[in-house]
């Protein structure tokens, strides 16, 4: 099973190319990238940058076949944006600066059945678009494009 300790710098620049690579070092390990998340369970990162016109929510993952998928509701509309990038690349500096879902003690576990309905009533009203996850359909966001090296391929 590929795992997070596997990637690199090189696969993520492969990925992203030097340009975007190089624009994304700029924020790197810095105060811009917050919110840094990481569930291992699926080799996925997640964070918040501040960017140049707003604030961006930005996704990574380390898929199984190798390939990287990322996520950004930047205005760039580009298949890796220095966004994702910084947060690949910040996590292989300071994996300790993520909040790791899978921690111990569990979060979740701990946690009655009435208060985890509780919980994602509360999660469900702050993002609406989580209703997808519950198969609602009509709450997708349609801002978020999910790109993959796989789509760029073909
Ligand atoms: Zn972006």
């Amino acid at each position: 099973m590929l795992t997070l300790n596997t990637l690199t710098d090189t696969k993520i620049k492969k990925a992203c190319g030097d340009v975007i690579f190089e624009r994304a070092l700029d924020y790197v390990s810095t105060g811009f990238l917050r919110n840094r998340l990481l569930y291992s369970r699926a080799n996925k990162l997640t964070g918040i940058v501040e960017g140049n016109y707003g604030n961006y929510q930005t996704s990574f993952q380390y898929l199984q076949t190798g390939n990287l998928r990322t996520s950004c509701s930047c205005p760039a509309e580009m298949y890796f944006c220095k966004h994702a990038a910084a947060l690949g690349i910040t996590y292989l500096r300071e994996p300790e600066t993520f909040f790791d879902m899978n921690s111990q003690p569990p979060i979740l576990e701990q946690k009655s059945q009435k208060e985890l309905q509780n919980l994602l009533i509360q999660m469900i009203v702050k993002h609406p678009d989580s209703l997808t996850l519950l198969g609602i359909p009509g709450f997708e966001d349609e801002e978020e494009d999910e790109n993959d090296e796989d789509d760029r391929q073909r």
